[in-house]
């Protein structure tokens, strides 16, 4: 049996430093199936809007097979959408993209991707606990915390801008404790049983900085998830280790929700081993 080419590829600004071609390589070589997963670098809104709309025709006439989308795009797709899944309604925001019966659908594989890397690794005390405290409010922030909701974890949202954290809070629903990044509003929440940050503080090329304050000790009882992956040990994830608190940064969310949307193109289960040595 002939099997006809997968042409997938990723849309964002800038794409310059993606590891996505190497995750979905590796997999679809280890998986014997013949494709390529391309880079398509498109400018913010408003001018790349040409751009976007003409790259999404060739994705519904059936010249592409998936699309995934990042930063700045992930929200702009949206409009452009026949139909979207539960998941992208409720966190406004799409990375996975394919067609059904002629129809362009959205769905988001950072919710479920970030669930079942927390969940592979999160120590049995910290998940007893459901106290989480997320760093950001930004677009990952949003899939973390309702990835955490459907857990049913108690979440305080702590960002640099309140109104940023209390908008992301109205939006979603539910009742959160909302702070800023300073040392004694953090202070209070000491009963933390996981930190998950989702600012890009600390990722290269300025991994010297770090969300946390310095003068302000990690909650003893807290488990740190940076989604940062550049470097492989921030300077939160180092501090967390010093202290003996269990650290992990964002490679297996990556990983996760790579393998996730190739499993929604492929219909196939995708061996993550693959994408891992893809990218180590
Ligand atoms: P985003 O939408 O821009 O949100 C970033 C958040 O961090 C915002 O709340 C922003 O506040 C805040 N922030 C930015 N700079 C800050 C600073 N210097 N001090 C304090 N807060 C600051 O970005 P994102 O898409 O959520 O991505 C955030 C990070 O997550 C990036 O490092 C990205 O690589 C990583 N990420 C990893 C994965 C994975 O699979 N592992 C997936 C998605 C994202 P302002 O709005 O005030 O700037």
């Amino acid at each position: 049996m002939t099997l006809i080419p997968l042409k997938l590829g990723l849309i964002g600004f800038p794409l310059g430093h993606s590891l996505s071609p190497q995750l979905h390589h590796g997999a679809l070589k280890a998986m014997d199936l013949p494709g390529e997963y391309r880079l398509y670098p498109i400018a913010p809104l408003p001018e790349g809007q040409w751009a976007l709309t003409t790259l999404i025709e060739r994705l519904r006439n059936g010249e592409l097979a998936g699309l995934n989308v990042t930063i700045p795009h992930k929200p702009n797709v949206l409009a452009l959408l026949d139909d979207m899944t539960p998941l992208v309604r409720r966190t406004g925001s799409a990375n996975t993209l394919f067609t059904h019966g002629g129809r362009l659908i959205g769905d988001t594989t950072d919710v479920p991707g970030f669930l079942a890397d927390l969940e592979s690794w999160l120590p049995p005390e910290q998940a007893a606990g459901k106290k989480a405290l997320v760093l950001g409010a930004g677009g990952s922030a949003r899939a973390v915390v309702v990835a955490l909701q459907e857990r049913g974890w108690r979440i305080t949202l702590a960002a640099r801008r309140y109104t940023q954290a209390e908008e992301l809070a109205a939006s979603l629903g539910g009742s959160f404790r909302i702070l800023t990044l300073e040392a004694d509003q953090l202070a209070k929440s000491s009963d933390t049983s996981l930190i998950g940050n989702t600012t890009p503080v600390g990722m290269f090329p300025k991994e010297g900085y770090c969300p946390w304050p310095e003068e302000l000790p990690l909650p003893e009882g807290a488990a740190v998830y940076d989604l940062i992956y550049n470097p492989a040990e921030t300077t939160l994830l180092r501090w967390a280790r010093e202290m003996g608190l269990p650290a992990r940064n964002g490679m297996g969310m990556l990983v996760e929700q790579a393998a996730l949307s190739l499993e929604r193109w492929s219909g196939r289960v995708v061996p993550r081993a693959a994408m891992w040595e893809a990218v180590q």
